[in-house]
């Protein structure tokens, strides 16, 4: 670092845990960027505060994660379309003191979806397994690519009506928590976007992967552990598996690309989350 050092960074409560400065840092490394990014822990009610530090030191951009992804919306200049649609923003690019937010969680998993495991998603029946969070963005990215259908199924029934309501596309629409095995057997990608699997849970999944037919993509969203006990089982039943490290590394890949204009060196990025890890590259059918 010298007193020309562009600065980065992400918010959380809590914070401790993110794997985002060691995926970063590789990054600016690797591409001869003079960058630096950091982990900053900040409480719901310091928000505000947090965000005129961010003008008033004039950092780059930001990373945004929970709890902060909605309320941080109140506090920025601009909302690009897509974070927008999906009410919620996770990477803040700053433009001249103009902040702008955009949402990357959604796209860095279809693109990775599409790179790992999937490439032609047009025409495809997907079936997604839970709406919190998470499943919003993807929903949104995945209705981009031009399916065939995309089924939503979550354990409290009443969210996975209002996530399809909000979208209004033919295409997209949700079936109660009992009817996942019948949807799921002609899908063509599932995926679990539940938390159940989760270390230190990893035993557990949130639907049986016998329900999927061979030859079919199962996708989780959990990277902790890398390949969860939902992907294990469907790989036994011969499914292709996609874990949700990709999803990680893309999200950041593209906030990368959004700050600096660069293409994202994404494979150091995946490497550097799997050396934090303790883990060696995993095997293709892992990726
Ligand atoms: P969230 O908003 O808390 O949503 C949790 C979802 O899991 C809800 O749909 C919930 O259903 C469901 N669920 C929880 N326990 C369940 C159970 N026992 N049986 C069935 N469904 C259950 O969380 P989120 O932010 O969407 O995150 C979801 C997962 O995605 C987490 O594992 C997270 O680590 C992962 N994730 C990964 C990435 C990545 O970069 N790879 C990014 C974001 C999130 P109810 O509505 O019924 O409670």
């Amino acid at each position: 670092m010298d007193s020309h050092t562009v600065l980065y960074g992400v918010i959380g409560d809590p914070i401790r845990h993110s794997k985002s400065p060691v995926m970063l840092n590789r990054a600016f490394r690797e591409s001869g960027i003079n960058g630096a990014y950091g982990a900053f822990h900040v409480e719901p009610k310091r928000l505000g505060e947090a965000i005129a530090g961010i003008r008033a030191l004039g950092f780059r951009g930001l990373n945004v994660t929970i709890p902060h992804k909605i309320e941080v919306m109140a506090h920025l200049d601009d909302i690009d379309e897509s974070a927008r649609a999906i009410g919620a923003v996770n990477t803040i690019v700053n433009e001249d003191g103009r902040l702008v937010g955009y949402n990357t969680d959604g796209i860095g998993y279809v693109r990775s979806l599409k790179e790992e495991a999937e490439p032609e998603l047009a025409g495809k029946k997907i079936v997604v397994v839970g709406c919190g969070g998470a499943a919003r963005g993807i929903v949104w990215a995945l209705t981009r690519e031009n399916p065939g259908a995309i089924v939503l199924a979550n354990r409290t029934a009443e969210r996975a009506r209002e996530l399809a309501a909000s979208f209004a596309s033919a295409e997209v629409s949700a079936v109660p928590w009992e009817s996942l095995r019948e949807a799921c057997g002609d899908a063509d990608v599932v995926i679990n976007t539940t938390s159940v699997g989760m270390s230190p849970n990893v035993d557990a999944t949130p639907l049986d992967p016998a329900w999927l037919r061979p030859g079919a993509v199962a996708s989780d969203l959990i990277y902790n552990p890398l390949t969860t006990a939902f992907l294990k089982g469907a790989a036994e039943r011969g499914c292709r598996i996609h874990g949700g490290l990709g999803m990680f590394v893309y999200q950041g890949a593209y906030a990368f690309e959004y700050w600096t204009g660069r293409p994202a060196p994404a494979e150091a990025m995946r490497q550097a989350v799997l050396e934090s890890f303790g883990a060696a590259e995993p095997s293709p059918l892992q990726r």
